[in-house]
């Protein structure tokens, strides 16, 4: 029957907007608003039920930890009793090699006495309005130093350079890392081995045979 498409259609609308009532009834009195009800009624095919309005900024769907957005690099925390806020990029660049738009940029570091390259990054620049969130610089970082952030509030009036991140705006510490991402950085960490980075503890290594030499000598 000709509009019969049309009529359905406008059936399913209706059960939709019916169950918004019905559904809201039934989370009456059990927070209607709070995170597990935004999983659950903003949720899998099964789960969806009505037309729900998440009314964003008020309120926000926390993200999968999954979740990447603009990517960040991983420092020591700042109270760490050994190199406090050490950077764990290496300035490899395999990053910026990977990069589909190309839009990292690292300026390796020098040593200033020897003037020889050492393995820090002087600068890193990311450009988060070229960045497609792809993930792949953390994917291919064989230092687990730069990580996908869920931080997703960037947008900005500025067309200049407010989206051009440099190293100390995408510098976080380790323990945001894990606060985000609770069980990749568990499997990462037991893949080196450790919680600490391995070369902060290649780095230990190397001065407790130093000290053993030493005091082997005296
Ligand atoms: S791949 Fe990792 S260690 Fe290498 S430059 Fe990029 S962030 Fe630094
Ligand atoms: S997420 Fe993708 S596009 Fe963005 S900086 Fe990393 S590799 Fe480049």
């Amino acid at each position: 029957m000709y509009g019969l498409g049309i009529l359905k259609g406008m059936g399913v609308t209706l059960k939709h907007f019916l169950d918004t009532y019905i559904e809201d009834l039934r989370f009456l009195g059990k927070g209607k608003r709070t995170d597990v009800a935004f999983n659950l009624r903003q949720g899998g095919r099964n789960q969806r039920l009505g037309l729900f309005t998440v009314e964003y900024p008020e309120e926000k769907i926390a993200v999968p930890e999954r979740f990447r957005f603009i990517p960040f690099l991983v420092i020591n925390n700042l109270d760490a009793e050994e190199d406090a806020g050490k950077i764990w990029c290496t300035s490899c660049g395999i990053c910026a090699k990977v990069c589909p738009p190309q839009c990292i940029w690292i300026v390796r570091g020098t040593d200033p006495e020897t003037g020889r390259p050492k393995p820090e990054p002087e600068e890193f620049y990311i450009d988060i309005d070229i960045c497609m969130n792809c993930g792949l610089c953390a994917e291919f970082c064989p230092f687990d130093a730069i990580k996908m952030d869920h931080d997703y509030e960037l947008a900005s009036y500025d067309r200049t350079t407010h989206h051009i991140f440099d190293k100390a705006r995408l510098s976080k510490e380790f323990r945001y890392w894990r606060s985000i991402a609770p069980t990749i950085s568990a499997e990462e960490a037991e893949a080196r081995g450790g919680w600490e980075h391995k070369d902060v503890l290649k780095e230990k290594a190397k001065a407790s045979r130093a000290a053993d030499k030493a005091a082997g000598a005296s």
